[in-house]
């Protein structure tokens, strides 16, 4: 199945009025209550991770399939790879770590629920709990699987590129950055010259005379189709619980999309928390809240945890864990682009 170009039909976008909001009170109350009776799957989009100062997509779509994804992902992968988790990450992580709601779907490649609970949860853990619907960018292979270390491929890509790498660096140093989608594509200027670029091939390949063997992060980009274990495990997941909280997303992409329905279909309660129109508002049975989580899930936790929250360490770190930070402005790049070797 392919992962769809993200957008909203303008139909839903019409159709999504405004809704009366609640307050956070009655927000905080009613998403405890949902939680309550615990065994509840977590469906997660890029709007959790906006308060790690990753900003939500916006405006052109589907630049993914376009070559110069490798240059752009090389220069927006330091912002990604440097981000915290915020205290949305933290408290579904508390819900995690207490068996409320012990597994994460999430469309993001951030890894950030990884990192929110990597204190309380070894790998084996992490790898049932969080299932990364679109791959992650923080690990990279090459067509014939050979794996190879994220912070090693910018590593390889610096030196086979020693003007990009100098751009990269003094991009690092300086305040602003070009703008960064969530899955570490940016915006480059127009006339951005891609042609001399060089993608490091497969060392392992090329020992066993291999040639062509590109490397890339196991990010599922827009257009291509997620693996059929991904796609079953994302729906066992839902299948396994009782209920399904959807927080942070429009639920544009099919692969997000389509659990939703499958909750509905098998009659499971469903409660989404986000920001503005999402894909559930074509769908009747769906409790939708429109408040930001960053405001209210961690009061959330605290509620539903009760005096376990204060009486378990690990829990009660998670609670108190997380800054928010800003997304950077856009800005127009200062910084001349290099045009020669
Ligand atoms: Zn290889």
């Amino acid at each position: 199945m392919r992962v769809s170009v993200p957008t909203i039909p303008d139909a839903v976008l019409r159709a999504a009025t405004q809704k009366p909001t609640v307050s956070p009170a009655v927000a905080v109350d009613r998403i405890a209550r949902f939680f309550e009776p615990g065994n509840v799957a977590v469906l997660t989009g890029a709007g959790v991770s906006v308060d790690s100062g990753i900003r939500a997509y916006r405006g052109e779509k589907g630049s993914y399939l376009n070559p110069n994804y490798k240059l752009r992902s090389y220069l927006g992968y330091p912002p990604v790879r440097d981000a915290q988790p915020n205290p949305t990450h933290f408290a579904l992580a508390a819900l995690q770590y207490a068996s409320v709601a012990p597994h994460i779907i999430t469309q993001n490649v951030d890894g950030l629920h990884h990192k929110a609970i990597r204190a309380a949860w070894d790998d084996a853990k992490r790898a049932e709990g969080i299932l990364e619907l679109h791959g992650t960018l923080h690990s990279v292979k090459c067509s014939h699987g050979h794996p190879v270390d994220r912070q090693s491929f910018q590593d390889m890509i610096g030196v086979a590129n020693p003007q990009w790498k100098a751009y990269a660096e003094q991009l690092e140093r300086s305040d602003s950055r070009p703008r960064t989608n969530p899955d570490g594509d940016v915006v480059l200027p127009e006339g951005t010259r891609y042609d001399q670029f060089v993608v490091p091939e497969c060392t392992r390949c090329l020992q066993e005379n291999r040639h062509n063997a590109m490397l890339k992060p196991e990010v599922i980009f827009f257009g291509e189709s997620i693996s059929a274990q991904v796609k079953d495990k994302s729906f066992e997941i839902v299948d396994m619980h009782d209920r399904l909280f959807i927080v942070g997303t429009t639920l544009a992409t099919f692969s997000a999309f389509r659990l939703v329905k499958h909750a509905i279909e098998k009659r499971k309660p469903v409660l989404v928390l986000n920001i503005g129109p999402t894909r559930a508002h074509e769908l009747a049975g769906i409790e939708i809240i429109e408040l930001p989580a960053g405001a209210i899930l961690r009061d959330v936790v605290t509620r539903v945890l009760g005096s376990t929250a204060e009486r378990d360490p690990v829990i009660s770190r998670l609670l108190t864990s997380g800054n928010v930070k800003t997304p950077p402005d856009d800005y127009v790049d200062p910084i001349p682009l290099p045009t020669s070797r």
